[in-house]
């Protein structure tokens, strides 16, 4: 089977932006505003060009904005990607820096016994990479600092996650 690449974090922090810069192309909805992921979407990947692929999961904004909001069959979509996932990339905005939710969204991952990269998007300039410090508070995850915008270190993601599989 091939392996599974899930994408976590609290809504807003460029999840579906990351999903569609690592497929390259315009595949998850991508929204100023939250929660606009509903679906799980998936799509497959090839690791540099040796005809390996693992599928990349965007498991949308965990539901912990608004539980209520979102249906069960949803809920459960996002408990079996993660579940099922091989690698996770828990996702944080660099530039709101770290926020309640994105602890409570770490709590949520603590059970997941799967290696996890934690990618500190919108670092749409070098020298915001230096922020990233604070992330580490989670506890979880070899950090690497992204923009998905500003096309920043998309080689260096995939590399780890290819370590990873
Ligand atoms: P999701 O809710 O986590 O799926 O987030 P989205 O992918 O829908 O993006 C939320 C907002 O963040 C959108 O307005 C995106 O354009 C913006 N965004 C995503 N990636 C970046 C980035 O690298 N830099 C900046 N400045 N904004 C970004
Ligand atoms: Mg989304």
């Amino acid at each position: 089977p091939v392996p599974q690449v899930a994408i976590v974090g609290r809504p807003n922090v460029g999840k579906s932006s990351l999903f569609n810069w690592l497929a390259r192309r315009r595949l998850a909805i991508v929204d100023d505003f939250e929660g606009v992921t509903r679906d799980r979407m998936t799509t497959l990947i090839e690791v540099g060009e040796t005809e390996k692929f693992f599928e990349l999961v965007d498991t949308g904004g965990m539901g912990i904005e608004d539980p209520d909001d979102l249906t069960a069959d949803v809920q459960r979509q996002i408990e079996a990607a993660i579940a099922s996932a091989d690698v996770i990339l828990l996702v944080v905005d660099i530039q709101t820096g770290l926020m309640p939710l994105d602890e409570m969204v770490t709590e949520r991952l603590r059970a997941v016994q799967r290696p996890v990269i934690l990618v500190a998007n919108k670092a749409d300039q070098e020298h915001l990479d230096t922020h990233a410090e604070e992330f580490h508070r989670l506890g979880r995850g070899h950090l690497v600092c992204v923009s998905t915008t500003q096309n920043r270190n998309r080689d260096k993601l995939l590399e780890l996650i290819q370590d990873r599989l």
